[in-house]
């Protein structure tokens, strides 16, 4: 039996991070270099009903997690995949060959949240989120930490320097 990480002609790329760290923005840039297929879960859910409804409390749809992965095996097998999502603990670990954490300083990211008309309690939740560094413990518990890297996204600076390295990645693999 092979392995499917062996049979992939190309890799696959999560980008993750909590969310305004900049995942939307670099994932969509990095497919622009690459020709690879930027997948937005969250955009995904919503057009595929991938979903158990609305969660009033959280102000999000609750992700059916189940519904996500079977969407994606077909594509993610072929990979010359670069997900984007806030969360990283339900996808199958053999998807990935490389799973980058973006990170904030919490004064830039609270503006950006803030920018975004998020609530007082969801702009809470997320600060805290990033000062815990919840998404790097998530990614590292999930995927062999030699596959995770965490990259600064402070600046547009930082995006143009993630994407060439990124970039320069893919071509090597
Ligand atoms: P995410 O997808 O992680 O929620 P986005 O890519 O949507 O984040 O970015 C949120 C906002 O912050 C956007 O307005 C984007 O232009 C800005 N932004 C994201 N990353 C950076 C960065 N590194 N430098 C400057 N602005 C950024
Ligand atoms: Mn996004």
């Amino acid at each position: 039996v092979f392995n499917r990480e062996i049979i992939r002609k190309k890799p696959n790329i999560l980008i993750t991070g909590t969310p305004g760290t900049g995942k939307t923005t670099t994932s969509s840039a990095l497919a622009d270099a690459t020709q690879f297929r930027h997948i937005n879960i969250g955009d995904l859910v919503k057009e595929k009903n991938l979903h158990d409804g609305w969660d009033d409390d959280l102000d999000c749809y609750v992700i059916n997690e189940d519904l996500v992965c079977d969407e994606l095996e077909d594509l993610m097998e072929g990979g010359g995949n670069i997900v984007d999502y806030h969360g990283c603990d339900f996808f199958p670990e053999r998807w990935f060959d490389l799973v980058i954490v973006l990170q904030t300083e919490n004064s830039v990211l609270y503006d950006r949240l803030h920018n975004r008309g998020y609530s007082e309690t969801k702009l809470k939740n997320n600060i805290e989120c990033e000062i815990f560094q919840v998404l790097l413990e998530e990614a590292k518990e999930s995927y062999s930490e030699n596959i995770v890297m965490a990259l600064k996204s402070d600046t547009i600076d930082d995006i143009t320097r993630n994407v060439a390295t990124l970039t320069d990645w893919i071509r090597a693999w």
